[in-house]
């Protein structure tokens, strides 16, 4: 890895913008196939929303993102092929459901709730189950009913088709926590989409069957990194690129005291980051639609450390989810060996956007008040408390990802991915494939490294890029 201070003419093949998981894939496909590249990031570290705080031991605190579902997904499938260890999350004993205040424990299927409220609730996400599953994976925007689903909001499907005031705090619930963003921000098509990404809607919050089942031993970060390694020599520091000159032959990509001169550019930035960089000539209309709509989600991530995790000798899972605290779900996230013991906690959607705005003081004390309702006095002690809030990064601006409001899908969809001349577009939001997620991300890289191939040899830029030495499997993905 070098510092871009010391690098202020680069060429290469292809410039890729962002390390971040997308990034990276995308600069280990292209340098598989042939091609130099040159990854530019902007932070003086890689792994973009991959993020681990050092426990001792080789453990980590993970302040990005964590979990896979099934075992068979990208992610999973490329932590595989660089030989990197795979844990379940602890999901043993009795779950919390905070029902207004009230602590109610709960195992199986269902949360323990008012026969009226799950009777409403599950018959609402059965009919999203139906609905889910006529949307295609590759183009949302082509469901049978892709103008109706992309013409209102969460929030008003919820209205029309959830009657009690329970059942519509579960909707909501479902999608504050589990997409960091408000029901009435998101198009019913996205989330019909993003839920077909978790392996289902109910899957979205669940940690056995859903997306919180599985976890990296070592962090998602070390994966980053490990995926890295292959383009250690190519890949740059301090970084930030500013603006894109892409005419004729060349593109010429920019930043304070550096230029990187290449044939074909990546930009494996978040959609909304992407806007904001200077282009020459500007990016027709509907692509800059698209930065202009796409909102990244909000959350901050805490993490609570104890010597151990006493909720497990208390016959709990570590498991709370809550529609009246700020703190949205918890999770036990210690390492696989259980020590030190380690509570996350999820302030995400509108909750965060207030939280954010308190001093660091009372956030703290916030939170610890709500693990200690959560899980009594033991909770509100930890050893330590970590807090990342994503809001606050200038390279991210929020996350987990972003998300689409109505309109945008149908409108503007193909936008997502379609090269702009010289410039194609990875990230974890410009698929619709688990979108969002480490998968969709890392996917996405393989699926630019592919078109940039295409276009060179004037092969069908659609047809996968199978290598020799490609490491991380390229099969479709299985969910
Ligand atoms: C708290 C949290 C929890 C999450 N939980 C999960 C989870 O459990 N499972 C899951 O699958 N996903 C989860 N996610 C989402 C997941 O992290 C992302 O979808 C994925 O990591 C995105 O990868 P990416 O490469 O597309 O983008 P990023 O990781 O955002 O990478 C983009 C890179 O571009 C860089 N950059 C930005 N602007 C510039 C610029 N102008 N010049 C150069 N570089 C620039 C950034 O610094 C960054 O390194 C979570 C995310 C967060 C933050």
């Amino acid at each position: 890895m070098h510092d871009i201070s010391e690098y202020p003419s680069i060429e290469a093949d292809v410039i890729v913008v962002g390390a971040g998981f997308a990034g990276i894939t995308a600069a280990r496909e292209l340098k598989m196939a042939g091609k130099s590249v040159a990854l530019l990031e902007a932070r003086s570290r890689l792994g973009g929303r991959s993020l681990s705080k050092p426990l001792g031991d080789g453990k980590v605190a993970e302040l990005g993102c964590e979990f896979y579902g099934q075992a068979g997904t990208i992610s999973h499938r490329a932590a595989q092929s660089v030989g990197i260890k795979t844990a379940k999350v602890y999901d043993t004993g009795y779950r919390l459901i905070d029902d207004g205040g009230t602590m109610r424990p709960w195992k199986g299927m269902a949360p323990k709730v008012s026969a009226a409220t799950l009777l409403d609730f599950g018959q609402a996400a059965l009919r999203i189950e139906r609905m889910r599953r006529e949307v295609p994976q590759d183009a949302p925007w082509e469901a049978p009913h892709a103008t109706r689903w992309d013409s209102e909001t969460m929030w008003s499907w919820t209205q029309r088709n959830v009657r009690t005031k329970g059942g519509r705090a579960l909707m909501r619930l479902m999608i504050e926590a589990g997409m960091a963003a408000a029901p009435a921000d998101v198009s019913l098509l996205h989330v019909l989409n993003y839920s077909n990404g978790t392996g289902g809607f109910r899957a979205m919050t669940q940690i056995t069957g859903g997306t919180l089942e599985n976890r990296f031993v070592g962090g998602s970060h070390n994966l980053a990194m490990t995926l890295a390694k292959t383009v250690d020599d190519e890949t740059y520091l301090n970084a930030e690129v500013r603006s894109i000159t892409h005419s004729g032959e060349h593109v010429r990509v920019r930043g304070a005291g550096f230029e990187a001169v290449g044939r074909w550019v990546v930009m494996a930035v978040p959609v909304p980051l992407a806007g904001r960089i200077e282009y020459d000539p500007p990016l027709p209309e509907h692509r800059d639609h698209v930065s202009q709509r796409m909102t990244m989600g909000a959350a901050i991530k805490y993490l609570a450390l104890y010597d151990e995790p006493f909720w497990r000798a208390e016959g709990f899972t570590g498991h709370v989810i809550s529609h009246s605290s700020p703190v949205r779900a918890t999770v036990d996230s210690s390492p696989p060996d259980g020590t030190p013991g380690v509570l996350t906690g999820f302030v995400t959607g509108p909750p965060a956007r207030q939280v954010a705005k308190l001093p660091a003081g009372e956030r703290r004390a916030l939170v610890l008040r709500e693990l200690e309702r959560f899980f009594g006095p033991r909770a509100g002690k930890p050893y330590d408390l970590l807090e990342q809030n994503w809001m606050a990064e200038p390279y991210t601006r929020g996350c987990y990802h972003a998300y689409a409001p109505p309109g945008l899908y149908t409108e503007y969809g193909p936008a997502l991915k379609q090269p702009v001349g010289r410039i194609h577009w990875a990230g974890a939001e410009s698929v619709p494939h688990e979108f969002g997620s480490m998968s969709g991300a890392i996917y996405s890289g393989r699926r630019v490294a592919t078109e940039i191939i295409g276009r060179e040899t004037g092969e069908d830029p659609g047809r996968p890029l199978v290598t020799q030495k490609t490491a991380v499997p390229v099969e479709e993905p299985t969910r």
